[in-house]
This record gives C-alpha cells, sequence and structure tokens, in this order.
C-alpha cells in the first residue's frame, strides 16, 4: 500500500489512519521512544505543565491513543486535588475544613462531587485497547474514561468540558477545521484547547539533519522494531504535509479561538498550539 498523500484520494485518508494505527498500536509507546530518542516524554510533559491542571478539571484528550497524555493530566488533577483537600488556600476556609473533617462522610460526598475527570477518545480501538491495559497496569482505576470515535464528531454536549488536548493527533484528522469547531463547540467559555504537534524546523542546518532523519532512519526503526515499514513512512510523510506554525495557528483563529499562541520546542520539530474559548 502506498501511504503517500499525492496518490490517496481524500475520503480514503481515514481508512488508511485506521490501518496504520490497528498496525502499530502494540508497539506504538517503544516506538516512540525509538523513534523520538525518549524526547516525546519531555514534550508531553511541557504540555501538561502548559495546561496546568487544575482540581475538579474536566479534560478531553482527542487522538488519545494509548493515553500517555491522558495519565499525565490525570495525575496532575489527582495532585492538585490532593493539595486542595489537605490544605485549603483561603483563611476563611479553614474553619469550615476543620468542620468538614469532623464530619467525614459529608467531606467525603464533596470531594467526590469536586472530583476532575478525564476522557480519552479516539478513533482506533486497538489503540484505546491498549491504552486501558496500560491504565490498568499503572493502577489508574478512576477519573479515566475510555470513548472511541471521529475528532470531527465528538459525542459530547456543548460546553462539558474544561480544557481539550491533542498530542500528535490532529495531522491525521481529515477534516481538521470540523474537529478544532468541534473542540470548540465542547469546551466551556474560557477554557483552552492545546495542540501538540510536529512542525516546521526553521533551522537550515537542523532542517537538513531531521529531515535526512525522519525519511532514511524512521521507517527503518518502523519496519525493523514493529516489521510495519509503510506505515512509519505515512507517519513522516503526514508530518511533512502539516501546516507550518503561523498557518496553523491561523486555523485554530479559523474556529472561533481566541488569544492563540504557539511555543516550539526543540527547534520547532515538535511545537504546542493555544486557544481560548472566550
Ligand atoms: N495522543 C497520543 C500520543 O501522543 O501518544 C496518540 C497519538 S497517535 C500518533 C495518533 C492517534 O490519533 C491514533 O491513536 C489515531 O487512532 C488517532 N486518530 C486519527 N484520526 C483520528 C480521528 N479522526 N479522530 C480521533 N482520533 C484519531
Amino acid at each position: 500500500i502506498d501511504f503517500g498523500f499525492k496518490t490517496v484520494p481524500r475520503q480514503q485518508k481515514e481508512a488508511l489512519v485506521g490501518q496504520v494505527f490497528s498496525n502499530v498500536a502494540s508497539s506504538y509507546d517503544i516506538m516512540n521512544d525509538l523513534m523520538s530518542g525518549g524526547l516525546h516524554r519531555l514534550w508531553k510533559h511541557r504540555l501538561v505543565e502548559t495546561l496546568a491542571p487544575f482540581a475538579g478539571m474536566q479534560h478531553l484528550d482527542v487522538a488519545g491513543g494509548t493515553g500517555d497524555v491522558a495519565f499525565r493530566v490525570l495525575r496532575a488533577i489527582q495532585t492538585a486535588e490532593q493539595i486542595d483537600r489537605q490544605l485549603p488556600q483561603q483563611p476563611q476556609q479553614w474553619q469550615a475544613h476543620q468542620a468538614q473533617q469532623q464530619a467525614g462522610q459529608q467531606q467525603q460526598e464533596q470531594h467526590q462531587q469536586q472530583q476532575g475527570a478525564v476522557t480519552v477518545f479516539d478513533i482506533n480501538a486497538e489503540m484505546l485497547e491498549v491504552g486501558k491495559q496500560r491504565a490498568r497496569a499503572r493502577g489508574l482505576t478512576t477519573g479515566l474514561s475510555w470513548v472511541q470515535g471521529n475528532a470531527e464528531q465528538l459525542p459530547f454536549p456543548d460546553a462539558c468540558m474544561d480544557s481539550y488536548t491533542v498530542a500528535f493527533g490532529i495531522r491525521n484528522v481529515t477534516d481538521r477545521h470540523a474537529a478544532l469547531c468541534e473542540a470548540h463547540r465542547v469546551l466551556r467559555r474560557g477554557g483552552r484547547l492545546l495542540c501538540l504537534e510536529f512542525s516546521q524546523v526553521s533551522l537550515p542546518l537542523l532542517r537538513q539533519v531531521y529531515d535526512a532523519y525522519s525519511f532514511n532512519v524512521i521507517p527503518k526503526i518502523g519496519g525493523l522494531v514493529a516489521h510495519d515499514e509503510a506505515s512509519y513512512q505515512y507517519l513522516v510523510e503526514s508530518i511533512r504535509q502539516f501546516p507550518d506554525q503561523e498557518s496553523w495557528a491561523d486555523q485554530i483563529r479559523d474556529a472561533g479561538f481566541r488569544a492563540v499562541t504557539h511555543e516550539n520546542l526543540t527547534g520547532g520539530v515538535v511545537a504546542i498550539h493555544s486557544g481560548f474559548k472566550l
């Protein structure tokens, strides 16, 4: 199968993307480490740091795959909730806090109401299945839900989410404008979209090295480790096709987001775009 975009009609892209991720699901996480030299962990760390999760946050991670970003967000929410329980921030809350501690049951109910939750959303059942197994292995049993579907049509009501992330996923979506409009719809006013995606390297030397690495080395690693060179060839080509930082920011604005900014990481190999629903 030739995964090159130029030879694939638009209507077939979704099926091909589905096939690619079904093929790579079981080796996806190890391949991420191998291909990026572990850098994807730093990039995702920065994404979650930028998001600054808070207690009670309702978060949606689209194209969430095997749950890597979702697990980090959930842990950060739970840490924030633990801190909130132990240390009320406002002096006037101390009295209420002490009363709550005496009324154990009542306090428990209140904390349950405040609990944040993360939804992992992905089109691919195999990726979600690997994610569920990883969550079980990590003991992440509460606060996570898994939903299968297309980012272009989210099965969630309007204004139900505080935040939305999409990491290394939006470039695989056929109608990105529809996906961004859906992101805008499900966010509450003040809610934030963060998109981590491969981008355009502007430094000429770094660009040459990066191009040589991605076109020659990544498909070979994919062939050796995942026994699927073609899928990794597709992934590399999809990176090349993705708009540059400024064009992507414009497309985010076109979907209604405001205060749109971006941060380049590793010289623009990836960028985090941020936008608010205001
Ligand atoms: N976000 C995860 C991470 O960073 O590790 C997974 C990224 S993986 C490169 C891309 C994911 O996008 C795959 O799991 C794929 O199934 C998903 N995907 C592709 N097209 C999609 C769509 N239209 N709607 C939802 N998910 C999609």
